[in-house]
């Protein structure tokens, strides 16, 4: 059991070679130099198993205008942030809304600060780009352009474009737009990777990875650039790494794993796939993919020798994929050759959640996402919320949960993670939800630990702590004898080791 627990650990050249119990500070004797930390206890690393790391890195460092006031505030913000695209200026985050003129924007206050530099900045939303006269004119946009199928371009009484796009509309522009330089996608990568260590991570399973960012994880990994591991799963539903000849790979710091499927949508715009319809709409979502295409992919995918990782949220999503892991099974991709995962494995019907376990399927499920929808959820599905987010069922049914967090989508500390699993208290909440699909500490601890490196195929090296094994450590302040929601949720991470090197350290 991964419980925190006061150890001296000897660690040489990455591997854990004894493990002592004691009652004084915690002791890693790291290639015979000792360290000690009072106060602490050790876990064995934590696995963020669902994320995405290029987008934490654009979170952290591209250009947000998230909250300002006015138009004016987001040029100004603009006119002082380096250009990592080409030479475009592009950012994310402006909402009129929080404007006084509560209008939207031109590209003339743009055309000022930028007469020259193409500019293109997206509402907080994602549902349209307000862009300047240079970016127009380099997309051949004008009075002449007409608007595409689900979108619109906003037009001044004569006719010109005022420089707002509205959702499809964006792609006229968007499409000129040059990718992220090199030296950029590498730096967005390393600090979204450090940040990961602060929060005691150790590894991240990396979800939807586009072959032309893969190539920037493997620069950095040759130049052994990576402070912590990285277990890539590639954006598998337009057959791109099939194109891209991207192959699995496996080194110290970084595996190419697996590809990634999507079955359906999100719940929030009624995406998921569900059996009978939404409680708040007519509708069922939509399935992206049939069951014998999917299968058909996987099987491409499974002799190619990647793991699968299909993302499923509705129950009819859910349904799908498990009725067709279970025929890859019966056609002979075993669990020994086969590995399966479904993401999310939000809403699952009772009748299948015994698939998981009887066809050795493995469910990365991210507790926080419960946290934060959990209200919004039961205005979509109804009742069938009792069998939303169903851990506890799961876990008594011998599935494996491995735990993750959605980075950046949510927060990527992984203690938010294991109180969601353990107090289910939906963010703004007092009281837990649901609270029957609440699962043990030592439940979740494992989410985070070995079971996320069971469903990746890596817990004979790591996930415990045990000699062989390899040095993946996370020490934190909190021996986690009290398991209120308080106190897990403010649990410090004194120190990350990975490989046996401290990759952080915050001496408290
Ligand atoms: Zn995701």
């Amino acid at each position: 059991m991964p419980r925190p627990l006061k150890l001296k650990i000897g660690i040489e050249k990455g591997k854990i070679t004894s493990v002592n119990e004691t009652d004084g500070d915690l002791e890693l004797i790291i290639d015979g130099v000792s360290k000690t930390y009072t106060n602490a206890y050790v876990l064995p690393g934590l696995v963020d198993s669902h994320a995405h790391i290029f987008g934490l890195g654009i979170k952290l460092n591209g250009l947000n205008l998230d909250g300002l006031t006015s138009a004016q505030s987001c040029v100004e913000r603009a006119v002082n942030f380096d250009k990592y695209r080409g030479d475009w200026i592009v950012g994310r985050g402006w909402n009129q809304e929080l404007w006084h003129s509560k209008k939207y924007p031109n590209h003339k206050l743009l055309d000022e600060a930028f007469p020259n530099i193409p500019v293109f900045l997206v509402r907080v939303d994602g549902h349209a780009a307000w862009v300047n006269s240079t970016a127009m004119e380099i997309a051949g946009l004008n009075e002449l352009t007409g608007d595409p199928r689900g979108g619109e371009i906003k037009r001044f009484k004569s006719g010109k474009p005022t420089g707002i796009l509205i959702d499809n509309a964006m792609q006229l522009v968007r499409h000129f737009i040059p990718d992220y330089k090199f030296d950029v996608k590498k730096r967005f990568i390393i600090e979204a990777l450090n940040h990961c260590a602060e929060f005691g991570l150790t590894e991240i399973h990396d979800m939807d990875v586009l072959p032309n960012i893969l190539d920037a994880f493997l620069d950095l990994n040759k130049n052994n650039q990576l402070p912590i591991r990285v277990t890539s799963y590639i954006t598998g539903q337009t057959d791109e790494y099939i194109k891209a000849n991207v192959k699995p790979l496996e080194t110290e710091m970084l595996r190419v794993a697996g590809i990634k499927f999507y079955a359906d949508g999100a719940i929030g715009s009624r995406g998921a796939a569900m059996l009978e319809p939404y409680t708040d709409s007519k509708l069922t979502g939509i399935l992206f993919l049939k069951s014998i295409e999917l299968k058909k992919k996987i099987r491409v995918a499974l002799k190619k020798g990647f793991q699968i990782a299909t993302h499923a949220i509705g129950d009819a999503a859910n349904r799908l994929v498990l009725n067709s892991y279970q025929k890859l099974r019966e056609e002979g991709f075993t669990p020994e050759n086969a590995l399966l995962r479904i993401e999310h494995a939000q809403i699952v019907h009772p009748n299948d959640v015994e698939k998981f376990a009887k066809y050795s399927v493995f469910a990365a499920v991210q507790p926080i996402h419960f946290l934060s929808d959990a209200k919004m959820m039961i205005n979509r599905i109804g009742i069938r919320a009792n069998y939303a987010y169903p851990w506890k069922s799961l876990v008594q049914q011998n599935a494996v949960i491995a735990g993750g967090s959605d980075f950046p989508i949510e927060s990527q500390n992984p203690f938010l993670g294991i109180d969601g699993f353990i107090n289910r208290i939906p963010f703004d909440e007092e009281n837990s939800w649901f609270s029957e699909e609440r699962i043990s500490l030592d439940d979740a601890l494992d989410a985070y630990t070995i079971n996320a490196h069971k469903a990746s195929n890596i817990s004979h090296k790591r996930g415990s702590i045990e000699v062989g094994k390899d040095a993946d450590l996370t020490i934190i302040d909190n021996d986690f004898k009290d398991k209120k929601q308080s106190s897990i949720v403010n649990t410090k991470v004194i120190a990350t080791i990975v490989n046996g090197k401290v990759v952080y350290e915050n001496v408290l």
